[in-house]
């Protein structure tokens, strides 16, 4: 849903969320509420906290780990006998929009990676036309290591 739609959401729905601010290790209890063009927040104790809460609310993003398939030199994915991972872990370099992540992981999952390839590698560049890369965060050569 888009970032108006969730506001336009709230502006018909008046119950209050509630969530815990991640921002610090305090962890304020913050409430939030939503009404025509107003935004409260409160429980907070810094303005820190009014942030996170806008932010988790308009236009949540989370870090997305996943794995994809791994492809050798020769074109095989690694079996039993070579002692290799068969998938290469990912993440994504910054926080994704949370109602994008389905899409994302469904394209992971189609996803061969060719060995070797060291952390911090792109694997997908602007993914889903967001932006945000997804990178490798382990190196892995064809011997495993
Ligand atoms: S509102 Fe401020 S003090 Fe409270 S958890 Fe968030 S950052 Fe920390």
């Amino acid at each position: 849903m888009s970032e108006r739609g969730v506001a336009d959401e709230l502006k018909s729905s008046p119950d209050v969320r509630r969530m815990i601010c991640i921002t610090c290790p305090l962890g304020c209890h913050l409430e939030v509420s939503v009404h025509d063009d107003t935004f409260l927040v409160s429980g907070n104790r810094c303005q820190r906290g009014e942030a996170y809460a806008r932010e988790e609310v308009l236009n949540p993003r989370r870090t997305v780990t996943a794995t994809c398939a791994a492809v050798l030199p020769d074109g095989r994915h690694p079996g039993p006998s070579d002692g290799i991972p068969r998938r290469v872990p990912v993440r994504t370099s910054q926080p994704f929009p949370r109602e994008r992540i389905q899409e994302l992981l469904d394209l992971l999952h189609t996803m061969e990676i060719q060995l070797p390839v060291k952390s911090g590698d792109m694997v997908v560049e602007n993914a889903l036309g967001t932006g945000i890369d997804v990178i490798c965060t382990r190196s892995l050569d064809a011997s495993g290591r």
